[in-house]
Parts: C-alpha cells; structure tokens; sequence
C-alpha cells in the first residue's frame, strides 16, 4: 500500500485511567492516501499490561477542508501482538472514550463495519498504522516507545480508559 502515507501528531500523552489508575499513552496522527487527507487515529498504549494492547480508535473518509463528518466512518479497534502476526478485533463504539466524537463521522460497530464493506480498508489502514507509526510500532514489539517527532504531555484530568 505505497499510496498511503503517514504524520504523526506532536504528542504523547500520559493518560490516568480513572477506574484503576493505571498509566496509558496516547498518540494521534493522520493518514492520507495518494495525498489526499484519509484518516485521523488515536491509539491508546496499554503500557502497564503485561502483553502490548493498542486500543485505535479509527475515522476513515475525506478529511480535508470543506468536508462533513457524516461522509466519514469511524470504529475502535483492539489491537494485539502475537508471533508474526497483528490481532484485530473491532470493538463496539460506546467502548471508545471519545464516543461519540462526531467530527470522526458515523460510529460503526463490527456487524455495521462488515455491512458496509469497509473490512478491508479499515485493515489495510490499521495495518499500515501500527507499522508506521514509530510510538506504536515500537510499543507493540515490546520496545521502549520511540517519541521520535513527539513531546510529552499530560492529559487534562482523568479519563476512563480500559
Ligand atoms: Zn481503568
């Protein structure tokens, strides 16, 4: 997939979740396909599990100027490693802590997801993320988390966030 392109956002934010206090991070960042602006993600690393865990929560559609969220799906999915292999599992949106995040478009569940035909975009994409994006891709591997491009921040307030 050489069409698809990667940028980071500029921070990685340090989550306290609020029904156990376990630390998280959080990065975002935009993906765009043959130039144009496709999809906004955030990832939440599990950073105190024992195996690595990153929760993405996915809009995918036209992102750029003078677009509307209702052209624009979005779905959380649950990501985990195991040997050679990425695991994904599309979680019900009330799961994500920024439901309903409309600007992100349409929420879909897994039964909506496969409906729409979406599947394999939204693979392609989930793919191409954890692969490229140097935070999760690095957290994933079982790596210290490459903050290459990125600060650290703290999140305002607690969130709940398991
Ligand atoms: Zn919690």
């Amino acid at each position: 997939m050489s069409d698809l392109t990667l940028e980071t956002g500029e921070d990685i934010v340090r989550v306290m979740c609020e029904c156990c206090g376990n630390e998280k991070k959080r990065v975002w960042g935009f993906v765009s396909k043959s130039g144009d602006a496709h999809a906004v993600y955030y990832a939440l690393l599990n950073v105190t599990e024992e195996r690595p865990r990153v929760g993405l929560t996915l809009s995918i559609g036209p992102w750029w100027e003078d677009t509307e969220p209702s052209q624009r799906s979005w779905c959380q999915i649950d990501i985990q490693t195991e040997p050679d292999n990425f695991q994904f599992e599309i979680k019900d949106p009330k799961e994500s802590n920024f439901y309903p995040w409309e600007k992100g478009g349409n929420p879909l569940s897994a039964e909506q997801v496969a409906a729409s035909g979406m599947t394999d975009e939204i693979q392609i994409v989930s793919k191409f993320i954890v692969q490229t994006d140097p935070a999760i891709s690095s957290y994933l591997d079982g790596h210290a988390i490459n903050s290459v491009g990125r600060g650290p921040r703290d999140a305002d307030g607690q969130q709940h966030s398991c």
